[in-house]
């Protein structure tokens, strides 16, 4: 294999002429100001190295990614309690749909979809006061990416408290159903805010690669979840990760990854490396345009799909 620094070298210089593809999310005025012509990348290795590329140093909002991060915290807290309160199959509807919810009485279909999430926040939030809920996944993402310079985008918060309509129908919707414990305010105050994390690729890359280390921390040896959860969650993104664009995701780049509406996205290449990728234009399907196509092209350029056979280095 060439060298990563090479290769992702290349993906930016194959990427230039198309910067400013897709459609930046402009149903959070915040995220609507973003520049879109900007594309940043790192990968953090296993073993402790870092390649980046382009923007890989500029904050974006982490958006969905956060979810990733909420679910493996309520993991934490309740185990595979979780599984009573949300699903674990592909919805095969937008990020945002409550068609699903009433013909599955309130059980949202996996952790990934805003529904499914907002009940993950939900569980999160027993016993605490929103503040220390956020307070409790700020320190998370502090400790994961070992930078305490990430900070909470108030602005951006504010402005999806102030037009998250579809949000607040969801959580209404399933406290009717009895599967939210806390008034909707108090839930989507904390998701709000788990949304409006903002966060670089190199902390996004490092955030993430306990996932591609059976669940530990590979530089300090720290343990964040048990190999077999880390596992289940990988499984969960291949799946789950890119709404309706989960399958398409899975045939094109054959990672688990998780997107976000910021344009941020999160791949896992599980015993090799973490993956942060950031372009703001989005597809039709709400994942960032051109870092779905970046991962496509790392993919092959790697062989780390992880339906390549063990060792292999088989290309495109
Ligand atoms: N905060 C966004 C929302 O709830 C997240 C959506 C996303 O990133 O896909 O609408």
């Amino acid at each position: 294999m060439a060298d990563l620094q090479s290769i992702v070298d290349g993906i930016y210089s194959d990427l230039t002429p198309r910067l400013g593809e897709g459609k930046v999310a402009d149903y959070i005025p915040e995220l609507a100001k973003v520049d879109p012509k900007q594309f940043g990348m790192a990968i953090a290795t296993v073993d402790g190295q870092l390649f980046t590329v382009g923007d890989a140093a500029t904050p974006f909002s982490i958006q969905s990614i956060s979810k990733v991060f909420m679910l493996t915290l309520a993991l934490g807290k309740v185990g595979e309690a979780v599984w009573n309160r949300v699903g674990r199959e592909p919805s095969g509807s937008a990020f945002n749909s409550i068609v699903q919810l009433e013909h599955e009485h309130g059980i949202p279909r996996n952790p990934f979809i805003n529904a499914g999430a907002i009940a993950v926040t939900d569980i999160v939030l027993a016993g605490y006061q929103p503040k220390e809920a956020i307070g409790e996944y700020l320190r998370f993402m502090r400790m994961l990416a070992d930078d305490d310079a990430i900070t909470i985008d108030g602005k951006v918060a504010r402005s999806e408290n102030e037009t998250g309509y579809r949000n607040f129908a969801l959580a209404n919707f399933m406290r009717g159903f009895g599967n939210l414990h806390h008034p909707a305010e108090h839930v989507l105050g904390v998701y709000f805010h788990q949304c409006a994390l903002s966060i670089t690729c190199t902390q996004l890359a490092r955030a993430g690669l306990f996932l591609a280390a059976e669940g530990k921390n590979p530089l300090t040896g720290h343990s964040v979840v048990s190999a077999k959860r880390a596992r289940r969650i990988n499984a969960l993104m291949l799946t789950c990760g890119h709404y309706d664009g989960s399958g398409d995701f899975a045939f094109r780049v054959g990672l688990p990854g998780k997107s976000g509406v910021g344009g941020g996205i999160l791949a896992v290449a599980p015993g090799k490396a973490s993956i942060a990728v950031w372009s703001p234009g989005l597809n039709k399907v709400g994942n960032s345009l051109l870092g779905s196509v970046a991962l496509e092209m790392l993919a092959a350029r790697t062989g780390w799909s992880v339906f390549a056979g063990h060792g292999s280095e088989s290309r495109a």
